[in-house]
């Protein structure tokens, strides 16, 4: 994490662009999100059926990247520390969301959208707040 975030600083210094605005950024990351959701417009294709599209994976990375590269951009200009602040949350989220009673409920392909204990702890957590 540490390399991509000092190759992506240099490539931000050695364009001038170290000064961006974060809604700039934080606009980037949705507009590259959006992109990446239109692969699957129109479609609701399993985890399989997206695996075995090379087409389709190599242009999920490409729209990932560019996701990722913004994230990561914006994290350095506001001197995040990257990796702990995506380990702290991860932390958070394993408590909020035990492994052990996700894995009872979870039915295979059905992801956790349609699990009822998993939409009782988030709107529970929801009125706390994090
Ligand atoms: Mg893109």
């Amino acid at each position: 994490m540490e390399k991509l975030e000092k190759r992506i600083k240099r490539f931000l210094q050695e364009r001038g662009w170290n000064h961006l605005r974060p809604s700039d950024l934080a606009k980037s990351i949705m507009i590259e999100g959006a992109e990446l959701l239109e692969l699957f417009q129109w479609e609701n294709l399993e985890l399989e059926k997206v695996r075995r599209s090379k087409e389709l994976v190599d242009e999920v990375k490409k729209e990932l990247a560019d996701v990722l590269i913004y994230a990561i951009q914006m994290a350095v200009l506001l001197d995040i520390d990257t990796a702990g602040t995506v380990n702290r949350k991860l932390d958070y989220v394993e408590k909020k969301y035990p492994a052990e009673l996700m894995r009872k409920n979870a039915k295979k392909g059905s992801g956790s959208g349609r699990d009822a204990e998993y939409w009782r702890i988030k709107k529970k957590k929801k009125k706390k707040g994090p």
